[in-house]
């Protein structure tokens, strides 16, 4: 594997630090196989047949770095890319990516005109949050493009289904919004037991059905996260919205495998210190782990510091040159502590502490041994840690 580059902190620091010559930086950095974010893409694009894919790129695509892969997904064809924040848009906009943007979070009224000044995709999740769009676009002389949200049963934002008519009326007045979409989100499609999701389905079927009932043309409806797309066929609807499946990790343990995906990250360092420890020593914070027998130590310099969990303290494992060793004691900020038992590992010897081509630790595992979700996982991996794309 080729590193053709690092990428910048995210967000952008404003201090304009220099930055710093990989040379003398720790070696922990995580490693992104931006064809396997391709591959993915495909996979599910080959799935949904003739439904739209929009690629839900939140929280810094992931943890993956939102430029690379948004360049690379708007490269491989995806109608739309989603995410949460305004500023993750202008972001994109400003690093020269044009494909469509839907931010998918609420939206305060100050922040319109640079919706509209970087042509970027609004949610209406009121009338009040619509008129205000109307307005302002009216006052910058552009035409805002919105998604109306309507909540089917999640209660985070949007307009509830059995109160949504007066926003669906309101938007056929508004002078200077076009309503492009129509979209909800199921909060349990990713369970063993879809009634809650095949329920929330039907809520919103019922709203979309006021274009049909008017003769109007109904804007483009969209509701499947990975967690239905994997499972619920008829909820792909006119546009499908994968984050976590992109990048080859399933929403839940409990979820349908019904698409082929490859992890797309691995996280790697290298021991930068070796010991033998003498049973009955205690190691590290809170002495919370002893040997009982002579044992050798490797240190590897990663940390809570950069997303590594100290939850996963007396759980995690890493791999050194293919085998899997646990870490012993507590996770400190910049460092870890691995039991190697009497093999051996030298300074400068690869740790791959998350992915691995043999018997690879996944994010799914990761989440468990921290007692959280894959989303976590990823999306905790903070920029101290550099991102290099093979
Ligand atoms: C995060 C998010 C998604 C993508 O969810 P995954 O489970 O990662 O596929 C889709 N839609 C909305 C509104 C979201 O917030």
């Amino acid at each position: 594997m080729i590193a053709i580059s690092v990428s910048v902190p995210y967000p952008p620091s404003p201090l304009h630090e220099p930055t710093i010559d990989e040379g003398v930086l720790r070696p922990t950095h995580v490693e992104i196989d931006l064809s396997r974010i391709t591959g993915n893409y495909r996979s599910i694009q080959d799935h949904v047949g003739d439904a739209k894919v929009m690629a839900v790129l939140k929280a810094n695509a992931y943890g993956h770095g939102l430029v690379p892969v948004a360049k690379t997904l708007e490269a491989a064809g995806a109608h739309m890319i989603g995410l949460a924040y305004l500023e993750e848009g202008i972001r994109l906009r400003r690093a020269g990516v044009s494909v469509p943007i839907l931010i998918l979070g609420g939206i305060l009224g100050r922040q319109i005109p640079s919706y509209l000044a970087y042509d970027l995709t609004l949610t209406a999740s009121s009338v009040d949050k619509l008129l205000a769009i109307d307005d302002a676009a009216a006052q910058a002389g552009v035409r805002a493009k919105v998604h109306l949200k309507i909540d089917t049963g999640m209660e985070r934002i949007g307009v509830h289904w059995y109160s949504a008519t007066p926003l669906l009326e309101a938007s056929l007045t508004c002078k200077n919004v076009d309503v492009q979409g129509i979209f909800s989100h199921f909060a349990n499609a990713d369970a063993l037991d879809l009634t809650h999701a095949r329920m929330q389905l039907e809520r919103f079927l019922a709203v979309t059905q006021f274009y049909a009932d008017r003769g109007l043309k109904t804007p483009m409806r969209h509701i499947a996260n990975s967690g239905a797309l994997l499972q619920m066929p008829e909820a792909r609807l006119d546009l499908v919205r994968p984050g976590i499946l992109l990048f080859g990790v399933h929403p839940s343990p409990d979820v349908r495998r019904s698409i082929r995906v490859w992890p797309a990250l691995s996280w790697k360092s290298r021991v930068v210190y070796f010991k033998v420890v003498q049973p009955g020593h205690p190691v590290g914070y809170g002495g919370t782990w002893t040997s009982d027998k002579l044992t050798r130590l490797v240190t590897v310099p990663v940390g809570y510091g950069d997303g590594y969990m100290r939850a996963m303290s007396g759980q995690a494992q890493v791999m050194i040159h293919g085998k899997r060793y646990p870490v012993v004691g507590r996770v400190c900020m910049d460092q870890v502590v691995v039991d190697i038992g009497w093999d051996s590992a030298h300074n400068g010897d690869e740790v791959v502490l998350l992915g691995g081509e043999s018997e690879p630790i996944c994010a799914e595992e990761m989440a468990n041994w921290a007692n959280t979700i894959s989303y976590e996982v990823l999306t905790n991996i903070n920029t101290r840690v550099p991102r290099v794309y093979v």
